[in-house]
């Protein structure tokens, strides 16, 4: 057993992406460009992102940000069927091969077209909302509501327990109902309005394994295309309560629970580009020292 902390990822600073909203500019053709249509992004034929120019004239543009300072734009051809100059693909291939700003202002893209193709007309009044200049927000002109783009928040978590004597430690590993079913994941879950993410963590464990937890711990945190627009995952470490207490599923969110020893995890791990992996990498380093 091991009472070292998990180091948390060393964590880039931004990357050379920061998100905005900045419209005081028009696109320029060598902007960078991230075209949406669906739940996809479409890149050039390399792979590689595309440029302002290589899209029409006419393409509408919402800025999403700068990498490197280069301003970067996205735009909905959700519905502009024909003439779509690269494949189109989903962000967990995207991400599975860029480097990380631009997974990042990928996902970026994705979650702000996805928003605002879903939030065109007041909720209250029914009228057509407009862009708050500057923000990634809109607003309605009738009734003043205001719509800014809202984040889910979801927790995940690396439980471990003592192995048994002369052995290294456990890591409590899940398999989901839906999705990828033959990954073995981590317990996760959305953080419900009116809840910390710590409460969240001991809430989510307790439905989903019905384990008591303790020594929580913040890991750090990702923004995550994949679960739906504008999700961001919180990862965190715990320890169980009872080291001897054994996970039971519920048997609809999830299909399976079990201990592995950190020497001794499945290969079907979640992909390199995901905190679960992160968490799960450092969780086994920290099991090693
Ligand atoms: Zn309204």
């Amino acid at each position: 057993m091991t009472d070292r902390p998990v180091e948390p990822p060393t964590v880039a600073p931004p990357g050379g992406f920061l998100p905005g909203a900045d419209r005081s500019l028009p696109p320029g053709p060598g902007d960078l460009a991230l075209p949406v249509t669906g739940a996809k992004l479409l890149t050039g034929v390399d792979g590689q992102l595309l440029r302002v120019a290589d899209l029409p004239a006419d393409t509408d543009w919402v800025p999403l940000g700068t990498l490197d300072g280069v301003p970067a734009w996205g735009a909905d051809l959700t519905t502009t069927a024909n003439d779509l100059p690269g494949p189109a693909r989903a962000w967990a291939s995207l991400a599975a091969e860029v480097p990380e700003p631009h997974a990042t202002l990928a996902g970026r893209a994705l979650a702000v077209l996805t928003w605002r193709r879903t939030h065109r007309w007041c909720g209250a009044c029914r009228a057509e909302l407009t862009d708050r200049p500057g923000e990634t927000a809109r607003q309605c002109p009738d009734c003043g509501l205001y719509v800014p783009m809202q984040l889910s928040a979801a927790v995940l978590v690396a439980i471990t327990r003592p192995g048994p004597p002369g052995h290294v430690d456990e890591l409590l590993l899940v398999r989901h109902a839906t999705g990828p079913t033959g990954l073995w994941a981590l317990v996760a879950g959305f953080v419900e309005a009116g809840e910390t993410l710590e409460a969240a963590v001991h809430r989510e464990v307790g439905e989903e394994v019905g384990l008591p937890v303790d020594r929580l711990a913040y890991f750090g945190s990702q923004p995550w295309a994949i679960s739906g627009p504008g999700v961001l995952l919180a990862g965190f470490t715990a320890r169980a309560a009872d080291p001897h207490a054994e996970p039971v599923v519920d048997g609809r969110e999830l299909t399976r629970a079990q201990w592995f020893g950190l020497d001794a995890l499945p290969a079907q791990l979640p992909p390199a580009y995901s905190i679960s992996r992160w968490l799960i990498d450092a969780t086994v380093t920290a099991g090693r020292r």
